[in-house]
């Protein structure tokens, strides 16, 4: 393993973006293209079957002594949000990468093949879907799905594929079995400030939170905010606010579970500083690993709504968003990843991812682990990211242990 080779890569990669702060390099843009014809040069340069499927995921393929056995994969994303950092979803992929160069240096032969794949689209900011390279290949993917997304400049997904030399009608193509994977790895920073605070190196994720939303629209009535006394009022982001504050102590109350909830959209209306609000419009997202304690926070949501609407004589109407399950990680994985951390004296935690990943959708094919390692100041999706080479090197051992564990080294 060595870190300032990867490091040099990683750094190469990120030359790959549009203009302005931080990296963006968003999925299906011309740049990115360039992007992945830099990581596929690089893994040929390996000796590696290298190729693009359906999708647009690069997929490296290291044979192993036995080619008729399941894959041992690892993967994450090199695409980008905008603004981004330098190091979300590429430590992941580079990872990869610095394994096949340091199995190649040692003329390590594995009995399973390992493959190393960056997947595409993993980030929602072009077309608003999240990690659809992996949904694709787990067959999450409907066409109806996908059909109408467009980005901002309303170009659409299918002819932003074309100039990707994609067809999305073939989409399904890039769909895998089961039987082709023996175990997924992906190493990520954790985008969250939990390691940095406990001074832990590792993170190993036991699930992924599923998110629950939903829009509130709070109805009341708008008036003159100078001529209508405090009395008369129907004050809707007043409610809001309620509503707000019950969510916030409801999810503290069900910090043990993990379970997080957000109102990261409050749209008051008609938005004059002269007018009382007659109508608030909210988004919230509540998520967790486990489903009963997610149910709680709704339930008390609908419970607190129900009594702001009696006390201040409010409508309030509701729409789900999603409702989607939370994704366990494999146990033996994690038992396996703790294995190691614990006989290299790794400071590390089990902890929930509460951000989706690939490792999501991988894990419906086979048995999935993912690992997070530390971000300064939990600070991600912001130029500002940071993790030290130090802390990634940690990363990459532990994934290289686990790798060469899942394939099997032929003696
Ligand atoms: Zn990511």
């Amino acid at each position: 393993m060595n870190i300032k080779r990867l490091q040099e890569s990683l750094e190469k990669l990120n030359e790959y973006t549009d203009g302005g702060p931080g990296i963006n390099r968003l999925a299906y843009t011309n740049t990115e293209k360039q992007a992945k014809e830099y990581l596929k040069g690089l893994f040929e340069q390996e000796g590696l079957m290298v190729k693009m499927d359906a999708v647009g995921n690069i997929i490296a393929r290291r044979e192993g002594a036995n080619p008729d056995l399941s894959s041992v994969a690892i993967g994450s994303h090199i695409d980008s949000v905008y603004e981004a950092g330098r190091f979300d979803g590429t430590v992941g992929v580079m990872t990869g990468l610095e394994l096949i160069r340091s199995m190649n240096e040692q003329s390590i032969t594995t009995e399973h093949p390992v493959e190393v794949i960056s997947f595409a689209s993993e980030e929602s900011s072009r077309f608003g879907m999240a990690t659809m390279g992996s949904k694709a290949m787990a067959g999450l993917l409907n066409p109806e799905d996908i059909s109408d997304l467009t980005d901002k400049d309303d170009i659409s997904l299918k002819d932003a594929f074309r100039e990707h030399s994609l067809d999305i009608d073939k989409m399904h193509e890039a769909r895998r079995s089961s039987r082709e994977f023996k175990s997924f790895l992906e190493l990520h920073i954790e985008q969250g400030p939990v390691l940095e605070n406990e001074d832990k190196q590792i993170g190993i994720v036991t699930g992924i939170a599923g998110p629950t939303r939903f829009t509130l629209q709070i109805s009341g009535q708008a008036s003159h905010s100078g001529t209508t006394p405090m009395g008369y009022r129907h004050d809707a982001l007043l409610g809001a606010s309620e509503v707000a504050l019950a969510l916030e102590s409801i999810a503290h109350s069900e910090a043990s579970n993990d379970t997080v909830a957000t109102i990261g959209v409050c749209e008051v209306k008609p938005g004059g500083m002269n007018i009382v609000p007659g109508e608030v419009d909210l988004k919230v997202d509540i998520r967790g690993t486990s489903a009963a304690s997610r149910e709680k926070v709704v339930t008390y949501l609908f419970n607190t709504i129900k009594s702001v609407e009696r006390s201040r004589q409010l409508t309030i109407t509701s729409s789900k968003l999603a409702d989607e399950p939370s994704v366990d990680m494999s146990e033996d994985t994690i038992a396996s990843l703790q294995e190691i951390c614990d006989s290299n004296d790794y400071a590390y935690r089990l902890m929930p991812s509460g951000a989706g990943h690939d490792a999501m959708n991988m894990a419906r094919l086979c048995p999935a682990g993912l690992v997070f390692i530390p971000s300064k100041n939990g600070v991600s999706h912001n130029p500002e990211e940071f993790t030290s080479w130090e802390q990634i090197e940690t990363g990459i051992n532990l994934m290289e242990s686990q790798v060469l564990k899942s394939a099997k080294i032929v003696e």
